[in-house]
Parts: C-alpha cells; sequence; structure tokens
C-alpha cells in the first residue's frame, strides 16, 4: 500500500511539472522559424553577408520563399529589399525598376506601413538620380527622411542622409553632403549596423576628398579598408582603394596611385564591368597627365573610349573629353584639344561643378592663346577667372561649415555617448525587471506545486484520521456502532431529551442460546448469523433510532421521542422481525430468536449504565421468562 501510496503521488508530481512545463515553454518549431526569418531580414538589410551581390541575391529569394502570404508586414519589408535590388542598368531597365518602386509603394502607403514607405520611397529616389531626374531624387529623399524622422528608425533615417547627402556631394555641395554624413554615421551607430558605418564613412572619406582636405580623407579610407579586408568584403574594398588612389594622385603621389589603379584595372577587366574599366582607365590617365607621360595617358583614354556612354554616365564621359583635351593640348594638338573642350564644358557648367569647370576653363583659355584666337582667349581667361573666384568662395563657405559641422559633430557625438549610455541603462533596467519577472513566474510556480502537495497530503491525513475514527467507533463484525460508540449515542440522546423535555427509551437485546449455535454449526456459521440480525435490526429502526454491539451477541439500541409504551412496541416489532429471518440458506434446521429489555429515561438514570442497568434488569426477565419475548423496566 505504502508503494502505490507513493507510485500515486509521483504521477501526480509529474503532471503537475507537465502542467507548467506546457504554461511556460514556448512553442519551439514556431519561434525558431519566426526567429530565422527576421535574422535573414537583419542580415540582408544590415548587408552583413560577405558572399557578395550573387550571395545577397539567393539569400533574398530564399526569404521570399519563407514569407507568410499574408503577412503585408513581412511582404513590405521584403518588397523594399527587393526595391534596392532591382537591376537599372539601362534606360529601359531603369523605367521599369522605378514603376516596380512606385507599385511597391502604393501598397506600403495602402497599408500605412511606414517603415516600407520610407524605404521604397528612397529607394525610388535612387532610381530618380540614376535616371538625372535630380529634382524627383531630392523630393523622394527628403520624403523618406521625413516618414523615418517620424518613426524614429534610426537606420531609415541614415539611410535617408546618406543617400541625399551621396547627391549633394555629386552635385558639389560638399558642405550640404559633409553634414548629411556626419548625421547619418551617427544613426548607423545608433542602428548598430557595422557594414552602413564604414560605408557612410567611406563616404565622408571622399567628400573631404572633394573638399580637397587629402590626409584626413587618406585617413578614413585607410580605417574602412581595414573593416573590408577584415570582413572580406571584396567589391566594398576595391572601390575604397580606388578612392584610395584619387586621394594619392590628389596628394602628389602619383606613382603609389597608378600602382593602385593598375591592380584595379586587372580585377575591372576580370569581372567585366565597363563602368569600372572606363572609370579606372579614365582615372589612370588623369595621373600620367600629372607626371607628364602623355602617350601612355593617350594609349589608356582610347581604350576607354568604347566603353563610355554620354547618354547613360555623362560625368565619365564629360571628363574623358577632359582628359582628352589635357592631352591634345601637351601635344600640341590644339585645335583637337578645343573640340573635347567644347564637348566637355556644357555638362560641368551645367551640373555647377567648378572643380572641373575651373580646370577646364584654364586649359581652354590657353588653348585659343595657342590658337591665337585672342579674343576668345580673353573671354574664357575672363570666364576661368570668375570660376576661380566663385570656387574660392565656394572653398571658404565650404570651410566655414565644415567648422561648424565638426563642432557640431563633436557635441553631436556627446550627446550620442549620453543616449547610448541611456540606452544601456535602459537595457539593463528591462533585462533585471525580465529576470525579476521569470524568477517570480518560476516561484509562483514551485509555492503552487508545494500548496498543492501540501493539500493532497492535508487532505491524506485527514481521510486517515476519519478512516481511524470511524475504525474505533465501529464493530469489524457488524459494520454496527462499537460499545463505545453506542454508549456515546445514549449519552447525547439522554441529553438532548433532558433539554428538549422529551421521552428517550433504551432498548437492549441478547441471542437466545447462541452457545448452541456456535457448538452446532460452528463459530463462522455464528458470525454469518450476528450479521444477519445486526442488519435486519438496522432495517427494522426508525430514521432516528441507533443499534449498536455491545458485545458478543448483545445489542444495544438508542431511540430518541420514545416512551416506554412505544418503545416496548418496537421492541416486540424487533423481536418478531429477528424470529422471522428466515436462515434457511445457512440451515433448514436453524431458527434464530432474541430476548430485549426496555426502559425509558426517568430522573434517577443519572448515568448511561444506570439507565443500561435497568433494560438489562429487564431482558433477565425476559430470559427467565422463556426467552423470545420483550419485558419492560417501569
Ligand atoms: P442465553 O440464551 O442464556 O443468552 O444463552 P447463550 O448461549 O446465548 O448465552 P451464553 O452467554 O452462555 O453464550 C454466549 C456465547 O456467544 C458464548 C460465546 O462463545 C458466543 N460468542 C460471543 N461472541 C461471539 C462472536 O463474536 N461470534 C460467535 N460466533 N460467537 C460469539
Ligand atoms: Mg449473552
Ligand atoms: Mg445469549
Amino acid at each position: 500500500m505504502a508503494v502505490q501510496s507513493l507510485h500515486k503521488t509521483f504521477i501526480l508530481y509529474l503532471s503537475i511539472a507537465m502542467v507548467f512545463l506546457t504554461l511556460f515553454s514556448t512553442p519551439t518549431t514556431l519561434a525558431a522559424n519566426t526567429a530565422e526569418i527576421e535574422q535573414r531580414f537583419l542580415l540582408l538589410e544590415n548587408a552583413e553577408l560577405i558572399g557578395g551581390i550573387d550571395e545577397y541575391l539567393r539569400s533574398l529569394q530564399e526569404l521570399q520563399g519563407w514569407l507568410e502570404p499574408e503577412d503585408n508586414k513581412q511582404q513590405n519589408r521584403y518588397n523594399a529589399l527587393d526595391c534596392w535590388m532591382l537591376q537599372a542598368d539601362t534606360s529601359e531597365l531603369l523605367q521599369s525598376a522605378i514603376k516596380k518602386a512606385n507599385t511597391y509603394l502604393s501598397k506600403a502607403i495602402a497599408e500605412v506601413d511606414k517603415r516600407a514607405q520610407s524605404d521604397l520611397t528612397l529607394c525610388r529616389g535612387s532610381f530618380y538620380q540614376e535616371a538625372s531626374d535630380d529634382v524627383s531624387a531630392k523630393r523622394d529623399y527628403n520624403t523618406a527622411l521625413q516618414i523615418a524622422t517620424e518613426i524614429n528608425d534610426s537606420k531609415l533615417i541614415a539611410d535617408a542622409l546618406s543617400t541625399r547627402a551621396s547627391l549633394a556631394a555629386l552635385k558639389g555641395d560638399l558642405a550640404q553632403a559633409l553634414e548629411d554624413f556626419q548625421l547619418a554615421q551617427i544613426h548607423y551607430e545608433l542602428a548598430k549596423a557595422p557594414y552602413w558605418v564604414y560605408d557612410n564613412l567611406s563616404q565622408i572619406g571622399n567628400t573631404y576628398r572633394r573638399m580637397g582636405d587629402f590626409k584626413r580623407a587618406l585617413t578614413l579610407m585607410t580605417e574602412v579598408e581595414l573593416f573590408y579586408e577584415k570582413r572580406g568584403y571584396l567589391a566594398e574594398l576595391e572601390n575604397t582603394r580606388y578612392v584610395r588612389a584619387l586621394i594619392l594622385d590628389d596628394l602628389g603621389n602619383h606613382e603609389q596611385a597608378q600602382e593602385v589603379y593598375a591592380s584595379l584595372l586587372v580585377s575591372a577587366y576580370k569581372s567585366g564591368n565597363k563602368v569600372s574599366i572606363s572609370s579606372m582607365l579614365v582615372s589612370t590617365a588623369d595621373s600620367l597627365l600629372q607626371t607628364d607621360k602623355i602617350a601612355e595617358a593617350k594609349k589608356r583614354l582610347n581604350e576607354a573610349e568604347p566603353m563610355l556612354d554620354p547618354d547613360f554616365n555623362p560625368d565619365s564621359w564629360s571628363l574623358w573629353h577632359l582628359f582628352k583635351a589635357k592631352a591634345e593640348y601637351a601635344d600640341g594638338n590644339y585645335i583637337s584639344a578645343l573640340t573635347h573642350i567644347k564637348i566637355a564644358e556644357p555638362t560641368m557648367s551645367n551640373q555647377n561643378n567648378f572643380r572641373y569647370l575651373v580646370w577646364i576653363q584654364n586649359v581652354k583659355a590657353k588653348t585659343l592663346a595657342k590658337l591665337e584666337d585672342w579674343q576668345q582667349a580673353y573671354e574664357a581667361n575672363v570666364a576661368y577667372n570668375e570660376t576661380q573666384k566663385l570656387l574660392a568662395s565656394k572653398l571658404r563657405e565650404q570651410n566655414t561649415t565644415r567648422m561648424r559641422i565638426e563642432f557640431d559633430a563633436a557635441r553631436k557625438e556627446v550627446e550620442n555617448k549620453t543616449l547610448k549610455a541611456e540606452q544601456t541603462v535602459q537595457q539593463a533596467r528591462l533585462q533585471s525587471l525580465e529576470e525579476r519577472k521569470r524568477w517570480q513566474a518560476v516561484v509562483i510556480g514551485l509555492s503552487l506545486i508545494l500548496l498543492i502537495l501540501i493539500l493532497i497530503w492535508a487532505y491524506r491525513q485527514f481521510m486517515r484520521a476519519r478512516l481511524m475514527h470511524s475504525m474505533a467507533m465501529t464493530d469489524e463484525l457488524t459494520r454496527l456502532p462499537n460499545r463505545r460508540s453506542i454508549q456515546a449515542k445514549a449519552l447525547q440522546a439522554m441529553n438532548a431529551a433532558r433539554n428538549a423535555k422529551t421521552p428517550m427509551s433504551l432498548l437492549v437485546f441478547d441471542v437466545d442460546y447462541f452457545k448452541r449455535i456456535n457448538d452446532t454449526w460452528g463459530h463462522e456459521i455464528g458470525d454469518r448469523v450476528l450479521q444477519k440480525i445486526s442488519t435486519a435490526a438496522q432495517l427494522a429502526m426508525r430514521k432516528n433510532d441507533c443499534v449498536g454491539r455491545t458485545g458478543g451477541e448483545e445489542f444495544m439500541v438508542v431511540l430518541p421521542d420514545s416512551t416506554l409504551d412505544s418503545a416496548a412496541e418496537i421492541a416486540q416489532r424487533l423481536c418478531d422481525c429477528i424470529a422471522a429471518i428466515d436462515m434457511k440458506e445457512i440451515d433448514d434446521n436453524l431458527v434464530v430468536t432474541i430476548s430485549l429489555g426496555v426502559a425509558q429515561l426517568s430522573d434517577i438514570d443519572t448515568t448511561v449504565s444506570l439507565l443500561t442497568q435497568r433494560a438489562d434488569n429487564a431482558l433477565y426477565r425476559a430470559k427467565d421468562s422463556g426467552r423470545n419475548c420483550v419485558e419492560v423496566e417501569r
């Protein structure tokens, strides 16, 4: 029995533990999937893949297969990533990319998905820029920035600022560019997106280069290069090296620069990318021109010529003409030089690209002088001086702005650090709160288990006590109240009767010649007879009467609310009832009778035993008068 109860307790404990496990654990398969999708999104958004563009596109496609078709947020987030990957190498592709971006954007707007809205607006703007629609591009960048600021998304704020800055830099508005890049830098750091932190840093480096702060530019580009090298971002590494070579040229280290161009040209040819090849060739030519290697420069320019597309990349194309003009001028081919100047100049002046414009105007004035076209040479010189003045004032303005920006940036860095520290504190607070919650749950869980175990134990104790009590008060053979119990009931009834001033009687009976039954049929049959008498007696009594076994073959019945007469009547009924019990199943010849004595509670019965005594007296008389009868004690 002990083993069985231990087993039951164990099973119970196990079930409780299972309930808690089910309550507190999350469904693992589902969580893994959502986590995987989220992780992939972050990986792609933060450009943390190192396998280059092919790996990126493969991951993007795989992600598309994981998405829930009804999950619009997920879908929009994917669309934004897809938008940035749309091909735009030709004018047709560019137009269809803008169309697709518009479709994606309409969906995001309709679903009020601000995050996707900002990202897609920015993406569309970048296509406008590619299509030389700078007004639309700038409008989109500003809108994207506004939405990103509204929802306080650091990554998107940084993206919008950085993209807007790139356009400004391209248009020669370097002060504005630097300001946006610096701000973007802070937001990329806040967004904890290292790839974009360094991508933006390289843009800052490039802007410093264009501003003429070559030393600072070189420091930044070297830092960026180290990061790309460490991470294995090969394409980015080459771009950075290219900018570093440009800076080396600017610093007058032309030979070092040419070495870098040469190695980059090799990989450009390997990739077969015409834009890269022609850029590298044009830059090499520029460097060679600066070291007066005219023939070599011309060779590079001729190599680049068939790869240039004035419609698709007017900047490279006009630069090519500028260098070609320089080369022809150096060779004394002034007429040819003038032709190239006339092709390059409008693009340069249209774009307000003062740096190159001042350069080309200088060559133009000199060429015209060589051609002895004095009138036009004079005019070109005037224009050259004007542009130079403009450039100087622009440079001054840029320097002022730069100093202001640097001051602001330093201040913002302090703010940024404070913000980061606050974030860390907030995070720690959240973490400890969560930990506390978790512990609370554990404590509550354990307490509940403990409480349940205590309740089970208490219940078992209670049941045990009840069983012990009933065992102590019950006669084992007949299941009737035993002597102690029936005497207690008699006392209760006596007290109740006295209090309520109602009658109460006591009946005792004894089986006749029971010794003989035992002797004739055996002790076991005797036991069965006692059981039958008990059952019959109980059935014959009223609801409030109580039958008990006082010992051997002697019984007592407590009769509340009974006068002596009614008790005598009940006793007679009981006497008849027992004599009528069918004992045939035991033996045909077996007949059992009882003798009964009755007494009513009176003032002299101060104890139970006194009343019992008087009932016993009556019982003896019944025995004496031949048994199977009732005698009354008056
Ligand atoms: P009388 O009519 O005068 O009461 O005669 P009797 O034989 O009933 O009286 P006696 O007191 O001589 O015998 C009682 C017998 O009851 C003696 C005892 O062995 C028997 N007895 C007592 N308790 C039990 C019991 O629990 N089971 C059985 N089978 N017999 C019992
Ligand atoms: Mg007896
Ligand atoms: Mg007897």
